[in-house]
């Protein structure tokens, strides 16, 4: 069975517009989002322009504040001050990756806990791993939204992750490996020094690739009725299309479906969700 994240986002949306309403109606204002994007990079921008759309369509405020590429460090962290003092902003992004020029790691810090809607604070990550009231990275929650929206069992399964970013990797084992529902799965977390990869995903109930390696994986490495969520979003070069670039997930698609019961389509799977995630956490 297909996952359809488009549709598992379009019922949170739903839920969001109408507390969007019910707090209008109480004389409160709707949530504000604040989006930096930093640079040209034509992912990034189309990335945010989906966030922003996506609080539109539901009824949230947004800004976009858009940096040159060459914006130093100090303006941006003077923005994010800013951002972190206007109590009419309830939650801050700044779109990543960054240009190589800028210390990802203080601009993370810099974010003010309470607004780091995209959880990669050290404080936020750390409540996490303590299993505290938290944001939760939207990619991850994102996946965990959708296993909720389908109902599917967890509990006791063996999810075998691979890729251990702070983005992804890691905040989803930590996430399955909860004692929540979904959660409570054994977790195997499998990175680029990971020896027997291929038996480990042969044995799991579900996998989880976040690698970013286009079709990495295969049929071979899929038992029969395995879940498989595809995270990964890779550009690659394809002149049949008008934007000159097809998007392809980390999971051989075509031949590992027909093993699994069920698997997330990219795009339409785990992207929606990420959004849908992001706004939840910004209400
Ligand atoms: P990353 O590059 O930060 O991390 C990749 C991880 O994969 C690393 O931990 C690395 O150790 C591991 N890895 C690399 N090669 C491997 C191999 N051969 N075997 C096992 N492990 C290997 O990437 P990320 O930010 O976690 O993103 C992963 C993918 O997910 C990318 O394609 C990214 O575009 C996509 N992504 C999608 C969404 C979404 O909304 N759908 C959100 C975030 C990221």
């Amino acid at each position: 069975m297909l996952l359809e994240g488009k549709i598992a986002a379009a019922s949170i949306n739903e839920f969001l517009k109408r507390e969007v309403s019910v707090l209008l109606e109480s004389g409160k204002r709707p949530p504000h989002l604040a989006a930096i994007l930093v640079g040209e990079d034509g992912a990034s921008k189309t990335y945010v322009a989906s966030k922003i759309k996506n609080c539109a369509e539901i009824g949230f405020k947004s800004s976009l504040i858009n940096l040159h590429e060459k914006t130093d460090i100090n303006e941006l962290l003077s923005v994010i001050q800013t951002l972190n003092q206007d109590t009419g902003v309830d939650g801050i992004l700044v779109q990543l990756p960054l240009p190589n020029h800028i210390d990802e790691q203080k601009i993370i810090e810099a974010i003010s806990p309470d607004k780091d809607v995209d959880g990669f604070h050290p404080v936020n990550a750390g409540k996490l791993v303590q299993g505290l009231a938290s944001f939760i990275p939207a990619t991850p929650y994102g996946i965990m939204l959708m296993l909720e929206h389908y109902n599917i069992e967890t509990k006791g399964k063996h999810a075998v992750v691979i890729g251990r970013s702070n983005i992804v990797g890691r905040p989803i084992s930590i996430l399955l490996s909860g004692n929540s529902n979904p959660g409570n799965c054994t977790v195997t977390i499998c990175h680029s020094h990971t020896r027997n990869l291929v038996e480990l995903c042969q044995h799991a109930d579900i996998i989880v690739a976040a690698l970013g390696k286009p079709e990495f994986v295969k049929a071979d490495m899929v038992k029969n009725g395995a879940i498989v969520i595809d995270v990964g979003i890779t550009r690659v070069p394809d002149a049949s299309k008008k934007s000159g670039f097809a998007l392809k997930g980390d999971v051989d698609y075509a031949s590992v479906a027909p093993k699994c019961s069920f698997i997330t389509p990219v795009p339409g799977g785990v992207g929606p969700m990420t959004i849908a995630a992001l706004m939840k956490n910004t209400f």
